[in-house]
């Protein structure tokens, strides 16, 4: 087996999670900027951690084989404090150029409130004006789909945004298909609790298709499985999926989408 993990917090993971993924058939790790579990009080913490997700993790990667790349921007978590917010978002293009990056992410609304929808904001313009791919997080729970249409409207009204460069991440049964007729991909994200286990996700592929769609485990500081997808591709093995089709939805899927910037390149 043969497996691009699209979305992980490695940070927060031990090395017995990368021996894991290495020997799983993991083919590379992507990790996009996250909350750190609690907020940062300056941008020098963000200048920081930038470091960390373009220099030092990806030499911790390389330690078990694995390459490591990353997304770039201030969580929606923190985009209360605007202020703040455009302080990161200005100290972000110092690190476009680095051959890890790959985008602006993980961008995207928590409460829905107005401060995060103008950083949102903010962040499309930011790689509208540098060419970057987007990865999308939605909010929980009772929050997703309110937060789901204003992201999709905002993106369909900036005429500068390929949907093709955008992934909308943590889609569920209510709004996968608002993201993929919309013409953006969707990511479906493997928890053990919330957001979406392996059973829900296959019936998801079974139902809209296997185009433009991606699963990934997100792990993170919290309640996460680091080998979800892995797991996952047993799951519809089980269910009598092809070799084929599983290698198309956990690594050609994702080689597809990632590989829209130059800098993604597997050896
Ligand atoms: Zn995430």
């Amino acid at each position: 087996m043969r497996y691009i993990e699209p979305h992980g917090h490695m940070v927060s993971r031990t090395t017995d999670d990368y021996t894991a993924m290495a020997m799983a058939g993991c083919a590379c790790v992507c990790e996009p900027a996250f909350w750190a579990g609690f907020d940062r009080s300056s941008v020098d913490g963000f200048y920081d951690y930038f470091c960390q997700l373009t220099e030092h993790e990806p030499a911790r990667a390389a330690k078990f084989g694995l390459p490591h790349y990353t997304w770039l921007c201030i969580n929606p978590k923190e985009a209360e404090d605007v202020k703040l917010a455009e302080e990161v978002i200005d100290i972000i293009p110092k690190f476009l150029d680095k051959p890890n990056v790959l985008g602006i992410g993980e961008i995207g609304l928590n409460k829905n409130s107005r401060n995060e929808l103008r950083v949102f904001e903010k962040h499309v313009d930011l790689a509208a004006k540098h060419d970057q791919l987007i990865l999308i997080h939605t909010p929980h729970l009772e929050d997703k789909l309110k937060g789901t249409r204003l992201i999709v409207d905002a993106l369909k009204n900036d005429k500068r945004i390929k949907p093709e460069r955008v992934i909308i991440d943590h889609v569920e049964e209510h709004t996968i298909k608002l993201v993929l007729d919309s013409g953006f991909w969707a990511g479906m994200t493997l928890y053990p609790e919330s957001k979406c286990t392996s059973a829900r996700a296959i019936d998801m592929i079974d139902i809209y298709g296997d185009e433009r769609l991606w699963m990934n485990s997100a792990c993170d500081w919290g309640v996460s499985v680091p080998l979800a997808v892995p797991r996952t591709a047993l799951e519809m093995k089980k269910r009598g999926h092809s070799a084929d089709f599983i290698d198309k939805m956990i690594y050609q899927n994702p080689l597809k989408f990632l590989s829209q910037t130059p800098r993604f390149k597997l050896p």
